[in-house]
């Protein structure tokens, strides 16, 4: 069985100028217990943008044994590029979905779909009491709403975000309400959408339309068989009539994937005392 061959990904970390090389995961983002023991959280407004974004790093998560979850935000259902699929949008993209994530190594049963509207998640944002019809937790709706709810739900150590420099609304206003989500999960506030998180997750953000706006400070080389894969990942989403221009883009750049990683930017007003000391 390939998918758990030794050494598919190779990882580097910049640090300043210096280039640290690690051929696992462990090495990479060394951790107590290691990764094996980890939930990561892997987050998409649309249901392509992770294998497209951080489809490498799902994909080297799975192979060292991390717990990986998805979740995608919207329901795809702007996404038709011909008549005929306008009516059954949702209902293909949700397919090929599941068979884009299979062939990346990841279950159906990791894989939550939180429904929201396509092209339309301005509406979203924030948290309201819940109107009939509309997606619900505790009574209350709204992306923040689910955002907290699953984050107390699945504890992610690492989240995987679309960057914050994608100019996409969904993409935008995911990451946004991903964040602020973030720090909701770790209060007190809304104690019927589950314990506090202990600490907030390390953030990856991974670029889709726009170029990073804090440079990235990893990369991750993938292997040729992991390449093919995630080209495979990619074409399931046959429905959509962009996707062999993705697919060009990605075999001109070769098997390579860019995150930012950061850590939750809390304000820390003390950093900047010696500016103006
Ligand atoms: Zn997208």
């Amino acid at each position: 069985m390939t998918l758990h061959r030794k050494n598919a990904f190779q990882f580097t970390r910049l640090v300043g100028d210096v280039k640290e090389r690690f051929d696992n995961l462990d090495g990479l983002m060394p951790s107590p217990a290691g990764v094996a023991a980890e939930t990561w959280l892997f987050v998409g407004a649309h249901d392509d943008d992770v294998c497209i974004g951080a489809g490498f790093s799902l994909m080297a998560a799975v192979q060292a044994g991390v717990d990986v979850q998805v979740i995608i935000v919207t329901d795809g259902r702007m996404g038709y590029c011909t008549a005929e699929q306008e009516p059954h949008i949702v209902d293909i993209r949700h397919r090929e979905t599941l068979a884009s994530f299979a062939i990346l190594g990841l279950p159906a049963e990791a894989i939550t779909f939180l429904g929201y509207p396509d092209n339309d998640l301005a509406a979203w944002q924030g948290r309201r009491k819940a109107r009939a019809q509309d997606p619900t937790h505790g009574g209350y709706t709204g992306l923040q709403n689910s955002f907290t709810w699953h984050l107390r739900r699945l504890r992610p150590h690492r989240v995987f975000i679309p960057a914050e420099s994608d100019t996409h609304p969904d993409h935008k206003i995911t990451y946004t309400e991903l964040m602020i989500s973030i720090f909701h999960a770790t209060g007190a506030i809304w104690p019927e959408l589950g314990l506090p998180l202990d600490d907030a997750p390390m953030i990856y953000e991974a670029a889709i339309y726009e170029n990073f706006r804090t440079p990235p400070n990893l990369e991750v080389r993938a292997d040729a068989d992991a390449f093919q894969r995630r080209l495979q990942s990619v074409l399931a989403y046959e429905s959509q009539g962009q996707i062999a221009g993705v697919i060009a883009e990605i075999e001109a750049l070769g098997p390579y994937e860019y995150l930012y990683e950061h850590a939750f930017p809390h304000y820390a007003p003390g950093q900047y005392r010696k500016m103006f000391e």
